[in-house]
């Protein structure tokens, strides 16, 4: 299928299914109906302002955890009568002091700096939706979100730290600490998020929020104007 293009910006009237691979025009739904594929009829989208309450929730609730995770011990390893609590800053430290930098600082990124960073901007993205403002700023955000989100793998992580306690089983005694299990609740909010709200879903979203309140605005203004754009 051959789509002549004016300029760039019309490509976003476009989707493409992800299931028969057809490219599809987008056209305006209400709030709390879904878009289906004309050919396949798997939904495309959805619009449900109410996905923004739902998403700051769960985005405000997921930042609590990892900074949590970041806090308290992650295991406490006992050892022919010694004790030691490993966090997740101790680890890096230790890794810095052994002379793995590359290490530490892939650590620190993948398990301290991106997870803070997505969770941030996706409460500021679900507050700017709410607010409807500034919507140059929200759909910058989720320009950068689709960029470093492949590399949020904290889930990674807790699985190598359950590998590394199935390991350490023999040699020593194991026990679990607080942030393990903080850090386990923010990979599971991590999941659901990332499988119930797509970031293509909320450009659609975005897109639907700020064109409705223009729309609003337009209507607003006591001069009377003939010309009233386009009608849903
Ligand atoms: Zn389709």
């Amino acid at each position: 299928m051959k789509i002549e293009l004016e300029d760039e910006n019309d490509l976003d009237h476009y989707i493409i299914c992800h299931k028969c691979h057809t490219v599809q025009e987008e056209i305006a739904i209400s709030d709390g109906s879904k878009a289906l594929c004309s050919m396949c009829k798997m939904p495309l989208y959805r619009y449900d302002t109410r996905l923004v309450e739902h998403g700051l929730a769960l985005s405000i609730t997921g930042l609590i955890f990892i900074v949590l995770a970041n806090l308290f011990p992650l295991i406490k390893i006992e050892i022919l009568g010694t004790e030691s609590y490993i966090t997740i800053i101790s680890m890096i430290s230790s890794l810095i002091g052994s002379g793995y930098y590359l290490v530490a600082l892939f650590l620190l990124y993948l398990i301290v700096i991106f997870p803070v960073m997505i969770f941030s901007l996706y409460i500021l993205l679900f507050a700017l939706l709410k607010l409807k403002r500034a919507e140059e700023l929200a759909k910058n955000i989720l320009i950068l979100l689709a960029q470093i989100e492949p590399w949020q793998m904290s889930d990674i992580f807790l699985v190598s730290i359950l590998v590394s306690i199935v390991k350490l089983f023999g040699m020593a005694t194991i026990h679990i600490g607080i942030s393990f299990w903080t850090l386990f609740v923010f990979v599971l909010i991590d999941i659901y998020m990332t499988r119930s709200i797509h970031l293509g879903e909320l450009w659609v979203l975005k897109k639907e929020i700020y064109s409705k309140k223009a729309e609003k605005l337009k209507n607003d203004t006591p001069i009377s104007n003939t010309k009233k754009g386009v009608s849903s």
